[in-house]
C-alpha cells in the first residue's frame, strides 16, 4: 500500500482504542472532564453497566456555544496553551483527545449551559460529529451533560470485548468508590437502571465524612478502623487502617492516596502487608484508607495518567516511613506486644 494520511474518523477510533476500553473508562473520562469544571455535585447513570448508556451531568461551568463543537474536535482542549502551560498542568485532561475519541465509538450528545446563558446548546454525533448540523437550543441547568449511547456499535469487533454488564458496570463503580474517596469535597451521584447505587453528599464535618466511608467501605470497616496521622519530614500518612482482627478474602478494601491521586502501587502494598497481614492469614488481605502527602518533586508524576502507578524518587525511605507509621499506631493499641513487635521491625 502506498504511504498515505489516515482519515481523521480513523484516527480517533485508534486513539478509542487506548482512551476507551471498556464503559468504566469512559465515566473516567466524562467524570474527570466535570471535576475540571469545577463541579460540586456529579451524577452518573447507566444503563446494562454502560453499555447501552452512559449519562454524566454536571453543575460546572459549562461550555459557551461558539466552543461545543470544538471540544468534539480533536486536540481541542482548554486546559493548556502552550509548552509553558505543559509543565505545570493541574488538570486532569488537557490532551484533547477524550470527547472525539468517544464519539468516534458512540452515538454522543453533549449539552452544556455557561451561568451566564439563559438557556443551553447541544451538538452531538454518532461516530463521527457533522459540523454542517448547527447545535440546537436546549433547557438545560447551568453546567454540562454528555450522553454516550451504544458503545462501539460501529466497531463490533470491540463490542465483542465487553464483558457482561454486571462486570461492566463493577469497573464503573469500583473507579467511583476511588474518586469518592479521593475528592470528599464533591458530591457524587451513581444510579444503575434508575436505580440509586451511591448517592454522597459533600463532606463537611465529621458526620458526612463517616457516612462517606460508610457507603463505600462498609459499617464493619467504620467499626474495626484506626485513626492514622503520622509525619516525618516532608511525609505525612493520614487516613484509616482496619485492626488486623478485620481482614479481607480479596484486596478489595484498599484505598491508597499519593498527593490526592488514587494509585495501585506494588511498594506500598508490600509495605502495608508488611506492617498489617503479620497476624493475618496469608491468603487474608488488609483493609485501609490512607492518604500520603510528600514533597510533589519526591513523586514521579509523569507517568501515564490511565495507569496508577507512582515511581518515587526514594522509594526506601517511602516504604520505611509507610511502615513504620502504621506499626507504630499497632503498637499503640497493643502496648503488650510491644516487645515482640519492636524486635520484628529492626529484622
Ligand atoms: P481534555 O479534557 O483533555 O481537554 P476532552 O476531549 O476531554 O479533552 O474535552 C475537550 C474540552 O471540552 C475540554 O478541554 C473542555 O474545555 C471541554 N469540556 C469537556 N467536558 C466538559 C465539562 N463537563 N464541563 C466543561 N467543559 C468541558
Ligand atoms: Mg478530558
Amino acid at each position: 500500500m502506498p504511504i498515505r494520511l489516515l482519515p481523521d474518523v480513523l484516527i480517533n477510533q485508534i486513539a478509542a482504542g487506548e482512551v476507551v476500553e471498556r464503559p468504566a473508562a469512559v465515566v473516567k473520562e466524562l467524570v474527570e472532564n466535570s471535576l475540571d469544571a469545577g463541579a460540586r455535585r456529579i451524577e452518573v447513570d447507566l444503563e446494562q453497566g454502560g453499555l447501552a448508556l452512559i449519562r454524566v451531568r454536571d453543575d460546572g461551568r459549562g461550555i459557551e456555544l461558539d466552543e461545543l463543537p470544538l471540544a468534539l474536535a480533536r486536540h481541542a482542549t482548554s486546559k493548556i496553551a502552550s509548552l509553558a502551560d505543559l509543565e505545570s498542568v493541574d488538570s486532569l485532561g488537557f490532551r484533547g483527545e477524550a470527547l472525539p475519541s468517544i464519539l468516534s465509538v458512540s452515538r454522543l450528545t453533549l449539552g452544556s449551559r455557561t451561568a451566564t446563558s439563559e438557556h443551553g446548546w447541544s451538538v452531538s454525533g454518532a461516530g463521527a460529529f457533522d459540523s454542517s448540523v448547527a447545535p440546537q437550543a436546549l433547557a438545560h441547568p447551568p453546567g454540562t451533560s454528555v450522553e454516550v449511547c451504544d458503545l462501539f456499535f460501529n466497531t463490533p469487533a470491540r463490542r465483542k470485548f465487553l464483558k457482561s454488564p454486571s462486570t461492566e458496570l463493577r469497573h464503573a463503580e469500583q473507579w467511583l468508590r476511588r474518586l469518592a474517596l479521593g475528592r470528599t469535597d464533591v458530591g457524587l451521584v451513581l444510579r444503575h437502571e434508575r436505580r440509586r447505587l451511591m448517592d454522597l453528599a459533600p463532606v463537611t464535618d465529621d458526620a458526612t465524612r463517616d457516612a462517606r466511608l460508610k457507603a463505600v467501605c462498609g459499617d464493619e470497616f467504620l467499626e474495626h478502623r484506626v485513626l492514622v496521622d503520622e509525619s516525618r519530614h516532608d511525609l505525612r500518612l493520614t487516613g484509616w487502617f482496619a485492626r488486623p482482627s478485620f481482614s479481607r478474602a480479596s484486596a478489595d478494601l484498599q484505598y491508597f492516596y499519593v498527593n490526592g491521586r488514587c494509585v495501585r502501587d506494588r511498594l506500598v502494598a508490600f509495605a502495608l502487608r508488611r506492617a498489617l497481614a503479620d497476624a493475618m492469614h496469608s491468603t487474608r488481605h488488609p483493609a485501609f484508607v490512607l492518604y500520603l502527602e510528600l514533597d510533589a518533586r519526591a513523586v514521579d508524576v509523569n507517568v501515564h495518567p490511565q495507569k496508577t502507578e507512582v515511581r518515587f524518587r526514594d522509594s526506601a525511605r517511602v516504604h520505611d516511613f509507610l511502615f513504620g507509621a502504621v506499626q507504630q499506631r499497632l503498637r499503640d493499641l497493643r502496648p503488650e506486644a510491644d516487645q515482640h513487635r519492636v524486635h520484628f521491625a529492626g529484622l
